[in-house]
């Protein structure tokens, strides 16, 4: 008798502690829950204890130390954004916080994109955890930086011990946590790598569960072109034996206008083939970049000689015509937006208003600019129906690219709600939702992340849809986007009321 007493007390006991356990840290009334799978909005409760969501359903008659009254808004998983430049903002003390992602409702970014990345992966993300982070952060190892760091910017093949040398690189940047391999193959030095040579490392990566994310060697007609580009991405992926992301697609500049169909076709049979290929894209028609990597070709940076190219008698006529096919390429000199630059005075001007100021020719102006130590551009060259063509593909994601001087850095994620599902329909909610969360998660390898799910982590994102927009500009890029009420960031309030908190609950995630 007094045994089972003894049981029934402790019985008691025990399901006191339970009921103790399952109070919520938050609850999240009344909103319209988009859990980021693509299925239909419907209102329903969140719970978060921890860092975990405990409980989606009818909250009714639960408990929670704080409540949040959701009535009339948007609940999400936080965003994700598999491709930034966002290095340097975690590892600076004033900026680690991330400000201009979370105010896009982002709990997570990606990067080391472009082929470029910190060297060193593993300090890295040790270093981001240690002194804290506003949002999440992943890293890719940087083939460009790889190749620079054995070859310099050499142009030449590498020996074979040179890529000896660089695969034992990637290989150690996988061991130390990297989501896999970038290329910027565009740029100098990944320009210089021939495929077989970007296979030969992305096999490394593929040995380490890593994937392979590229800025293509060509958007638009510079070299292979952008259907070749693609062709290359694809056999990369088969060759290498990995899944595969195309960077910010998109068909840049006149000459490849209209090739979206051609894209979206070859992707789409390359999927049915087995290969696992996505795209990531920003919703704006200007890309960013330099006036350097916009109009320079990439034989007069070889060698790190791109100055006393700029000089060279033998080789001006040369540079010129090409410089002026390039130009011609992305628009013309109305199309370049001088964005950020050691030179205040050119920012806010095109390349043709420069050119007429100084009475010279566009390209003499842009030579004059890269001397002077160069510029930031914004590149209006991409044509709307390609961009609405690929976003309405599946397996194409959203990203930032955020670079400073455009103001996709602070509005992408707004914006492509705004403007592409509320103004233009161009989308749904629930798949604009999948596109900036669980594709990216599921793409990229993070685990318990991207969905609004029991046992997930508690990425939540709280957004007013009446207000939810980006208020950056070409003309002022730095403005944070406004309409994001709340944001959790492991269980943690990033963002309450629509103001940061002082909360740096991001963490340095690991392959
Ligand atoms: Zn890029």
């Amino acid at each position: 008798m007094r045994r089972s007493l003894h049981f029934v007390v402790a019985l008691a006991l025990a399901s006191s502690c339970f009921a103790t356990a399952q109070q919520l840290d938050f609850l999240i009334r009344g909103g319209t829950v988009v859990d980021g799978s693509g299925s239909p909005a419907a209102r329903a409760d969140v719970g978060i204890t921890g860092d975990r969501i405990v409980f989606i359903g009818d909250g009714h008659g639960k408990h929670a130390k704080r409540e949040i009254d959701a009535t009339g808004l948007v609940v999400t998983p936080g965003f994700i954004d598999p491709h930034t430049h966002t290095a340097g903002d975690l590892s600076d003390p004033k900026r680690r916080r991330n400000d201009a992602y979370l105010m896009q409702g982002v709990t997570t970014v990606v990067t080391g994109n472009d082929g470029e990345s910190p060297r060193e992966v593993g300090a890295t993300l040790a270093k981001w955890q240690k002194q804290g982070i506003g949002t999440n952060a992943a890293l890719f190892i940087g083939q460009g930086t790889v190749r620079g760091q054995v070859m310099g910017m050499s142009d030449a093949k590498p020996t074979p011990d040179q890529l000896e040398r660089m695969k034992r690189l990637v290989e150690t940047a996988m061991q130390q946590g990297a989501i896999g391999i970038s290329t910027g193959l565009y740029y100098a030095p990944g320009s210089y790598s021939s495929t077989e040579e970007v296979i030969d490392l992305a096999k490394v990566a593929a040995q380490h569960g890593g994937i392979y994310d590229t800025h293509m060697r060509d958007e638009s007609s510079y070299t292979i072109g952008l259907v070749g580009a693609v062709r290359e991405t694809i056999r990369i992926g088969q060759e290498a034996h990995l899944p595969v992301m195309i960077s910010h697609i998109k068909a840049l500049g006149v000459d490849v206008w209209g090739q979206s169909a051609d894209v979206i076709k070859l992707i789409d049979d390359a999927r049915h083939s087995g290969l696992s290929i996505t795209a990531s894209q920003y919703p704006y028609t200007a890309s960013g970049t330099s006036v350097t990597a916009a109009l320079v070709p990439r034989w007069a940076e070889a060698g790190g000689a791109l100055i006393k190219n700029l000089d060279a008698p033998d080789v001006h006529a040369r540079l010129v015509a090409e410089m002026n096919q390039n130009l011609v390429r992305r628009g013309g000199a109305d199309s370049l937006l001088m964005t950020d630059s050691r030179d205040k005075s050119i920012v806010g001007k095109t390349l043709a208003v420069i050119a007429k100021e100084r009475n010279e020719s566009p390209i003499d102006a842009a030579i004059e600019i890269i001397k002077a130590g160069g510029s930031g551009v914004a590149s209006f060259n991409m044509k709307e129906s390609d961009i609405e063509a690929f976003m309405r593909q599946p397996w194409v994601m959203t990203c930032s690219d955020g670079s400073e001087g455009h103001p996709r850095k602070y509005g992408t994620y707004p914006r492509k709600i705004h403007e592409y599902v509320y103004e233009r329909h161009v989308l749904s909610l629930e798949v604009a939702v999948r596109s900036s969360t669980s594709l990216p998660a599921s793409t990229l390898g993070l685990k318990d992340r991207g969905l609004l799910k029991t046992g997930y982590f508690a990425d939540v994102l709280v957004f007013d849809p009446k207000t939810f927009n980006e208020r950056a500009t070409y003309e002022s890029p730095r403005v944070l986007a406004t309409g994001v009420r709340y944001l959790a960031v492991n269980g943690q309030l990033a963002i309450e009321n629509g103001a940061l908190t002082t909360t740096l609950a991001g963490r340095a995630l690991k392959h």
